[in-house]
C-alpha cells in the first residue's frame, strides 16, 4: 500500500471516453489498497477556447476574470472524473484548488503557491476515498482563485505529492516519457529511462513541452522523485530525480526546440548599468522572463539591447520596457521577428569539452547561422530561423550520437 499522487493532463481526460479509462486505471491502485490522490487539467482544447472566448470580448482581458475563467476548465473534469469513479463501484471526491489548501500569491494568471495544506485530503484517504484535485489552480488569502500560469496542473501535482508526503508522484501525459529529441520530429528519438532535476529543467525551459518548468523547480527544491509516463499504455516511463544516472560518455542527455520565441531589440538607451537595470528589473517584477541577452554599443554613448521572450508576452513585455524607456527620457522597443531557440542539455558537458564546436559544426552542416546564443553549465542555446529548426534538431541530435545506445 502506498500513497500515490497522479496527474492526467488534458489529452488524458480529452473526452468521456478517456475519462473512463483513467478511472480504471485508478480503480486498479485502489483495489490493491493504495491511496490515491488525483491531479486534473482541464481537458484538451478548453483551457484555449476558454481564452479565445475571452480575447475576442477584449484584447487584454482582465486578470482576475481571467483566473475566475480559467479555473472552470479543471473544475469540469474533476466533477466528470469523480462520477467515473462512482460508476465503477469506486469512493471519490473532487476538490477545487481552493479546497485542497492550494493557496497563492496573488499574481493573477500566473500564482505562485505559498503553501499547500491538502485540505482535508488526508481525512478523505483515511477513508478510502480517492481524492480528486483540480490542478492549474489555487486561491490566495482573500480568496481570489488564481492560476498557475500555462501547464500548471503538473505544479499541483508535485506540489501536493510534497505535502502529503507521496510515495510516488506519476505525470499521466499523451508521450511515453521523456526522450533524446521530440520524436515527431527525430525519428530516432531515444526515451531516457532516467533523468536528473537539472537536466529536465533545462529541457523544460528549452520548449520541451513534456513539463511546465516551474513544477520541475518546485520538485528539485522538495526532493520529490516523479515519474512522466503515457496514459495510453502500460510503458514505464521517465524517472525525473536527483541524480540521474546518465548514459556513459553521453556529453548530451537531450535537445529541444522552442518554436515560439521573439527577438525583441532595445535601442538607443543610455549606456549604463542603471538603465540596463531599470529595464530587466521591470521586466522581472512583471514575471517576464528573458533569454539569450546582448548588449550592443550604439552611437554616440548610447546601447542597443536584443534578448527573446516567449511570443506570447512580447506584447506585455513592448508595454512594460515602453513605460522604462519614457522615464529615462530615450529609446525605442520593437519586435525583430520570430526565432526557434535550439538547446542542448546534459550534465554531461561539465566533463566533456567541445560541445560548442560539435553544435556549431552540426549546424553548419544545414546551413543553419545563428546570433543570439547563451550557454549554462550543462547547457548552450542558440536562436536559429525557425524554418530551418527542425533539419538543425535532426542534425544535431546525429551529431551527438542521441539516438544510438552506446555499448
Ligand atoms: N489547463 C491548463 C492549461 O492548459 C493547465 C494544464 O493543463 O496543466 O494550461
Ligand atoms: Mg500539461
Amino acid at each position: 500500500m502506498a500513497i500515490i499522487v497522479q496527474k492526467y493532463g488534458g489529452t488524458s481526460v480529452a473526452n468521456v471516453d478517456r475519462i473512463r479509462s483513467v478511472a480504471a486505471r485508478v480503480k486498479t491502485h485502489w483495489q490493491r489498497g493504495d491511496k490515491m490522490v488525483v491531479v486534473v487539467s482541464a481537458r484538451s482544447g478548453v483551457t484555449n477556447e476558454l481564452i479565445g472566448r475571452a480575447r475576442a470580448l477584449s484584447p487584454f482581458p482582465d486578470e482576475r476574470e481571467m483566473d475566475m475563467l480559467l479555473a472552470v476548465g479543471e473544475q469540469e473534469t474533476i466533477a466528470l472524473l469523480s462520477m467515473a469513479l462512482h460508476a465503477l463501484g469506486v469512493p471519490a471526491c473532487s476538490r477545487t484548488g481552493a479546497q485542497a489548501g492550494i493557496r497563492t500569491d496573488a499574481i493573477h494568471t500566473r500564482a505562485r503557491i505559498a503553501n499547500v495544506t491538502g485540505g482535508d485530503i488526508a481525512e478523505r484517504l483515511a477513508e478510502g476515498k480517492v481524492v480528486i484535485v483540480a490542478g492549474f489552480q489555487g486561491v490566495t488569502e482573500n480568496n481570489e482563485i488564481t492560476t498557475l500560469g500555462r501547464g500548471g496542473s503538473d505544479l499541483t501535482a508535485i506540489a501536493v505529492a510534497a505535502a502529503i508526503k507521496a510515495d510516488l508522484c506519476q505525470i499521466y501525459t499523451d508521450v511515453d516519457g521523456v526522450y533524446t529529441a521530440d520524436p515527431r520530429v527525430v525519428l530516432n528519438a531515444r526515451k531516457l529511462p532516467e533523468i536528473a532535476y537539472d537536466e529536465m529543467l533545462e529541457l523544460a525551459s528549452s520548449g520541451s513541452k513534456v513539463m511546465q518548468s516551474r513544477s520541475v523547480e518546485f520538485a528539485q527544491k522538495y526532493n520529490v522523485p516523479f515519474e512522466v509516463r503515457s496514459s495510453f499504455n502500460n510503458q514505464p516511463g521517465t524517472l525525473v530525480k536527483a541524480n540521474a544516472t546518465s548514459m556513459e560518455d553521453a556529453v548530451v542527455s537531450g535537445a529541444a526546440l522552442d518554436r515560439s520565441q521573439t527577438r525583441v531589440t532595445v535601442a538607443d538607451i543610455p549606456d549604463n548599468a542603471a538603465a540596463v537595470a531599470g529595464i530587466f528589473d521591470a521586466l522581472g517584477e512583471a514575471g517576464l522572463s528573458v533569454d539569450m541577452i546582448i548588449k550592443n554599443l550604439g552611437t554616440s554613448g548610447r546601447a542597443n539591447l536584443t534578448f527573446s521572450v516567449n511570443t506570447d508576452q512580447y506584447e506585455q513585455t513592448e508595454r512594460v520596457v515602453g513605460a522604462v524607456l519614457r522615464r529615462l527620457g530615450s529609446g525605442t522597443v520593437r519586435s525583430a521577428g520570430q526565432v526557434a531557440k535550439l538547446s542542448v542539455v546534459g550534465v554531461g558537458m561539465i566533463s566533456h569539452p567541445g560541445v560548442a564546436g560539435t553544435l556549431f559544426g552540426a549546424l553548419a552542416s544545414v546551413g543553419v547561422n545563428c546570433d543570439l546564443i547563451t550557454t549554462s553549465e550543462i547547457k548552450i542555446a542558440v536562436a536559429i530561423d525557425p524554418t530551418k529548426a527542425d533539419a538543425a534538431l535532426r542534425a544535431v541530435h546525429d551529431a551527438f550520437n542521441m539516438g544510438t545506445t552506446t555499448p
